[in-house]
């Protein structure tokens, strides 16, 4: 997971703290020091740990937190502010033209993820925002560019506008923008070429297309696994082309984090996205703050939220809640919540987002099987709609057609029923525990 070590080490500093009814001076310096090595160790710029530690410094020796009933709280507080900050404050809007089409520049060097991310941004502006995008295929240099795009646009349904590799791509883009006034689109996304290194001619060519097309946006796209490196291709596209905004990729493999809270600070440009992996829904808005909560182990609940409210119809999640009370749930219906849940994303990066999470041991080592699940439900749809109504009628010889039917074995099947047995009777359980008794659980 991106940031693990930093979030470990984070989080030992702050729960030395946490307890504290009274905060020296030395207290905070010695927390400091500790916060310090854990951003270097995270490869964050070493003048921004710099600057970071002397503001959280300034204000935790201050009256805001030595005057407060609750001083190692306040510290905790003044650090997921400051964090906060650092990664940009307020999540910050991708543009809206006053006159459509919105015109949006993407560049990066090759390999940091900028024809995929492009994609997943058209993705992500129509089915979030409703709008009508159109991809650009800008890249003429390297062979298979257009290509990829084309066949993200074919994934996605959404158009392409190429006229190959022998026009120029200042012309491309600007044919492209006619075409989306002409048939009025609400974005345009030109994936720009990209090369392995800055160079002069790169950087001519962007200009052009910039000054031809006067985007409304132009976004940067870096790879996160490059730490420092993606903050100074950051702060070079930034000087030569003005950028609007980063968009930070592969934020889900175990990057350190440098990247993430560095590039606010040294280029002043925000981070807009961040990718979450290769499919196409896996970009997602950046929250500042929410990032400094995960980082802190305080959770990130809202996303969890928002993802849980994309993914499951409420519709029929009530009915699911009055099935589970009435404990009429079927096997039907637990095929149906595994779908669910399964729109949700990697169920490990999920209870990740949780508060505490990082402290229940083993967690983070937690594979979750999700070949298992196939398995149910392979299990599940190989048995007839009386078999999934009444389990009970599944003798020996249905077994064996369900387990033939599904690739599994007589043992899977038999598991399968005992579980959904043991989760029925706790239903049961639960719906008659008299009120006030019911064991819930508070989060940390
Ligand atoms: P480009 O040369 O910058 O256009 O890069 P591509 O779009 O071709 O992407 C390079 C590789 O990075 C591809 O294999 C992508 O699937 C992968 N990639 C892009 N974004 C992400 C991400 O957020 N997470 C992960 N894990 N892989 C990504």
């Amino acid at each position: 997971m991106a940031f693990e070590g930093l979030a470990d080490r984070l989080q030992h500093v702050m729960n030395k703290i946490r307890g504290k009814g009274k905060v020296t001076e030395a207290d905070v310096k010695e927390m400091m020091r500790e916060v310090r090595l854990a951003l270097l160790e995270a490869d964050v710029n070493f003048k921004v740990v710099k600057d970071f530690v002397k503001k959280v410094s300034e204000r935790a020796v201050g009256q805001e937190v030595m005057k407060s009933l609750t001083p190692g709280q306040q510290v905790i507080k003044v650090v997921k502010e400051e964090l906060t900050e650092l990664m940009g404050g307020e999540n910050s809007k991708i543009a809206v033209a006053s006159r459509p089409p919105t015109v949006v520049m993407m560049v990066g060097l090759q390999g940091a993820g900028k024809t995929t991310t492009t994609g997943k941004l058209a993705n992500l502006l129509r089915k979030k925002h409703n709008r009508k995008p159109l991809l650009v295929a800008a890249d003429i240099y390297r062979p298979a560019a257009i290509k990829q795009l084309e066949t993200l646009g074919k994934q996605l349904n959404i158009p392409v506008f190429s006229l190959g590799d022998q026009v120029s791509p200042v012309e491309i883009a600007k044919q492209a923008i006619a075409k989306a006034k002409e048939e009025h689109y609400d974005y345009v996304l030109i994936d720009t070429a990209g090369r392995l290194h800055i160079d002069e001619a790169l950087m001519d060519e962007l200009k052009q297309i910039k000054e031809v097309t006067k985007p409304d946006e132009i976004f940067l796209v870096v790879d996160a696994m490059t730490g420092q490196d993606a903050v100074n291709v950051a702060q070079s596209f930034n000087e030569q082309l003005g950028l609007t905004g980063v968009i930070l990729t592969k934020l889900d493999g175990d990057t350190r984090g440098g990247a993430a809270l560095s590039i606010k600070a040294v280029t002043n440009t925000p981070i807009k996205f961040v990718g979450m992996g290769e499919k196409l829904d896996a970009l997602e808005p950046f929250h500042p703050e929410r990032m400094a909560s995960r980082i802190l182990g305080m959770g990130d609940v809202l996303t969890l939220i928002e993802k849980a409210q994309a993914a499951v119809d409420e519709e029929k999640a009530k009915e699911l809640e009055q099935k589970m009370r009435t404990a009429s749930f079927t096997l039907d219906d637990f095929l149906e919540q595994l779908g669910q849940v399964r729109k949700l994303g990697p169920l490990d990066e999920l209870l990740k987002m949780l508060p505490g999470a990082n402290k229940v041991k083993g967690l983070n080592n937690l594979q979750i099987d999700e070949k298992q699940i196939s398995r149910v439900e392979a299990i599940i749809r190989s048995m007839t709609k009386e078999e999934k109504m009444n389990p009970d009628i599944i003798n020996s010889s249905r077994k064996k057609r369900i387990a033939k039917g599904s690739g599994t074995t007589v043992q899977d099947v038999n598991r399968l029923l005992k579980q959904f047995d043991e989760m029925k009777k706790m239903m049961k359980m639960m719906t008659t525990m008299p009120k006030g008794k019911k064991k819930g659980f508070r989060f940390p």
